[in-house]
Parts: C-alpha cells; structure tokens; sequence
C-alpha cells in the first residue's frame, strides 16, 4: 500500500513523516525528489529557465529556488507551467524510488510525503491519503515560529494552498496534531493500526 501524506503548512506533516522514518517506514520526499531534477545542468532546470528567464539561476548554474517561488506565487497561469514542466519528471521519479522501497521491504507500507498532493492532482498516484490538520491559529504560529515569517506572510502562503477543510474532507485517515508531540506520536501509531 502507497499512502500520500499531505496537510497545509505548519500542520506537522513533516514531523510525521520523521516518525515513520524512525519507525522504519519508506518516506518518499516529494521536495527531495523536486530539489534533485533541478540540480545544475539538469534538462528540467535548462526548460524552467527557458520558461521563466535565466534570472532564475545564480551564477554557478544552480536554482534560486526562492526567485523561482516569487514568479508563480499567486500566478495561477505561471504554476501550471511550472506544474506541466515538473509534473511528468516528478511521477517518473516517484515511480522509480516507489520501486525501489518495494524491491526492498516487499510488504511494508510506504509513503509519500507530498505537501501539494491534492493542489497538483496526484492523489491517484496513491492508494490512500492521510491529512494531517490543526487549527489555524496553531499552524500560524508554528510557522512563525519555525520560519521567523510574519502573520501576513505566513497567511499569504496559506491563501496559495487548498483549504484544510477540503483536504479533511478529501483525506481517507486524519491525524489531528493539535496536542503535543508525544499526541502526534500516538495518533500516528493509532493510525498505523
Ligand atoms: P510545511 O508544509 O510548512 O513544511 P509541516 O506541515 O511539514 O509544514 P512541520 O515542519 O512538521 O509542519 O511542523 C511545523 C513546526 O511545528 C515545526 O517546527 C515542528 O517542530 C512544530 N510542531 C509540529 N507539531 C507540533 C506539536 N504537536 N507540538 C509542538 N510543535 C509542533
């Protein structure tokens, strides 16, 4: 069984993915796997910057991811390239590390921690999908926290993703993290049963 593992920003989806980790699940990292197909000299990096301009790229050749980011926040048009450009390399990653973890471990479950699962249609790559969700006003101030971002800032990048609502209502398992650490701990083992 594959399971997509998503939830908005500052929602702990990260720290869960870190616990399955530690409890010897597969994690597949959908922002490793982006990070990698944009290395330096990578075909997908040449096409992104044919795209969006070589102001995207610092002078070593590298992405300047948060330029890149800048472009399509808020530019509904300009993500979909980004997603059309990404999208087929992404699956084609994922296919391959997905192999991978089940040629390893056959029987176990394995996970695919993808932040926008739902925001970039991918939610048919999975079998399941677990959402992790908190109130809002604890996913701000987490973030805030974490990310040293402001209010606004941390709403505005709320404003780009799908509402929890609809991830909760979408989701087949929820795991709500608005206790402690130790209650995440235990919802994740209670959602693994
Ligand atoms: P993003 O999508 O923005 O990366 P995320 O959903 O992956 O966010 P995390 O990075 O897991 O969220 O959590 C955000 C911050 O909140 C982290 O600093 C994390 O340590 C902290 N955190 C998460 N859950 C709890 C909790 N139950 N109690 C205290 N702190 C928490």
């Amino acid at each position: 069984m594959v399971y997509g593992l998503t939830g908005g920003t500052g929602s702990g989806k990260t720290t869960v993915a870190n616990y399955l980790t530690e409890m010897g699940y597969t994690v597949i990292d959908a922002d490793v796997i982006a990070r990698s197909l944009t290395d330096p000299g990578s075909n997908v990096l040449q096409l992104l910057a044919e795209t969006f301009g070589e102001e995207i790229l610092a002078e070593d050749g590298s992405l300047i991811r948060k330029r890149l980011g800048d472009i399509v926040f808020n530019n509904k048009e300009k993500l979909q390239q980004l997603n059309d450009i990404m999208g087929p390399s992404m699956d084609k990653a994922f296919l391959k590390a997905l192999n991978d973890a089940v040629l390893e471990r056959p029987y176990s479950k394995v996970f695919f921690d993808a932040p926008t699962l739902y925001e970039s249609g991918r939610e048919y790559m999975v079998d399941k999908v677990w959402v992790v969700a908190a109130g809002l006003e604890t996913r701000i101030k987490r973030i805030m926290d974490r990310d040293g971002l402001s209010r606004e800032q941390v709403l505005a990048r709320m404003a780009n993703q799908l509402p929890e609502e609809e991830k909760i209502r979408r989701a087949d398992v929820v795991i709500y993290n608005d206790g402690t650490l130790e209650d995440l701990r235990r919802a994740v083992e209670k959602a693994l049963k």
